[in-house]
């Protein structure tokens, strides 16, 4: 199969950063969307501070961490950055809910109303909007935190009443497959139902957003309508 792999121990950060975007550039064009509508979410868990530098030099202005004290602490090495935004991609607990929000740009992983109300109070606390997406755990697996499409459907209007969250759309991480093309379908049902919602009329809630696509199947998630694609490995090698 691809040799992003490969790829990506001889080249340099940089490089592989341009290739991955002109890959997403023909990825939209293919099926005839701008390009500029897709961002790229440099997914950084275990990546040196170093790294995330090189990424940042070469144009990345979307850093997704999964752990909150990692994220602080290479935020602190990096300092402030120009257009430079953090997201939280990981599963939040609950017990670090006050202090995640506030400090990211947008929550990439509310699973359930319960959280969602969590993170309203800590907002209105801070006198702050947060932006979220809700997960979707497409492919219903017992593994995968995230509503179900069903979960969503029957408690999408008490979100839309906590008036600190601000839901700009959905998220989603598919079954792995040895074969991205046998995780379109999931990447398809994700759009479907973010259309389906987009089209009821909400006072809080925005259905514009679709996070979905990693290293192994970005392409193919922008094709199928992926607003953003979270990308790590294939930028920066294989987790140590
Ligand atoms: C690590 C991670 C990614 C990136 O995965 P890669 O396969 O390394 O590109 C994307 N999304 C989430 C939520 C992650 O935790």
């Amino acid at each position: 199969m691809v040799s992003w792999k490969d790829a990506t121990v001889s080249n340099s950060i940089a490089q592989t950063i341009q290739t991955i975007r002109e890959k997403i550039r023909q990825a939209a064009l293919r099926v005839g969307r701008d390009p500029s509508s897709v961002r790229l979410v440099a997914a950084t868990k275990t990546v040196s501070s170093d790294n995330l530098e090189e990424a940042y030099a070469a144009g990345v202005r979307i850093f997704g961490e999964n752990r909150l004290q990692e994220a602080q602490e290479k935020r602190r090495t990096l300092g402030p950055r120009e257009g430079l935004a953090w997201h939280f991609i990981g599963r939040m607990q609950r017990r670090k809910i006050k202090d995640i929000v506030g400090n990211f740009a947008l929550l990439h992983s509310v699973e359930s109303v319960e959280q969602a109300e969590g993170i309203n109070a800590a907002a209105e606390k801070l006198g702050i909007h947060q932006e979220v997406l809700l997960e979707v755990n497409i492919a219903g697996e017992a593994s995968k935190g995230g509503f179900t499409s069903q979960e969503l459907e029957a408690g999408i209007e008490a979100l839309d009443r906590l008036p600190y969250v601000s839901v700009q759309g959905l998220m989603t991480l598919p079954p792995w497959k040895e074969n991205p093309e046998e995780v379109r379908p999931y990447f398809t049902q994700l759009c479907q139902l973010r259309n389906r919602l987009a089209r009821q009329s909400w006072t809080h809630i925005r259905m514009a957003e679709l996070s979905m696509g990693m290293s192994h199947d970005y392409e193919m998630a922008i094709e199928e309508g992926a607003t953003m694609v979270r990308i790590g490995t294939a930028i920066f090698g294989e987790r140590g």
